[in-house]
């Protein structure tokens, strides 16, 4: 996608600090992180939302949680973490480019 931001990190077009990378995911510090460790974790496929999913996709998203858990202890999530998924305007999602957070680091509030 030309005009996104993480396709742009995904290609080393935009500088980040990348934890974890394979031939399918990307997983790079926030920018903006709001707990002590705050991570994002993308498909390389660009696509936006979970309504578009199809078996593939969904298919890959399994293997990126089944990676995130395997991940934890080298990401430094020992203690436990929280995964965030921003779905459209309501949410708040700012890149449109479907992405989890991960974070941790430390006790987090839940907020709404
Ligand atoms: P969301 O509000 O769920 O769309 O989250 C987008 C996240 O991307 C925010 O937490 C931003 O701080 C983060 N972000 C935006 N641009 C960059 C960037 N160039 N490098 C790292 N994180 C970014
Ligand atoms: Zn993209």
């Amino acid at each position: 996608m030309n005009d996104c931001v993480f396709c742009k990190i995904v290609a080393g077009e935009i500088p980040s600090t990348k934890v974890y990378e394979d031939d399918e995911i990307l997983i790079f510090k926030d920018i903006a992180p709001l707990a002590k460790i705050h991570l994002l974790c993308v498909p390389k496929e660009h696509f936006a939302y979970l309504s578009e999913l199809d078996p593939a996709r969904a298919a890959l998203l399994g293997r990126t949680l089944e990676k995130i858990g395997k991940l934890q202890g080298e990401l430094g999530l020992g203690g436990g973490y929280r995964l965030v998924v921003n779905q459209g305007e309501h949410a708040g999602q700012t890149v449109r480019h479907l992405h989890i957070h991960i974070l941790g680091g430390e006790d987090l509030p839940w907020e709404k």
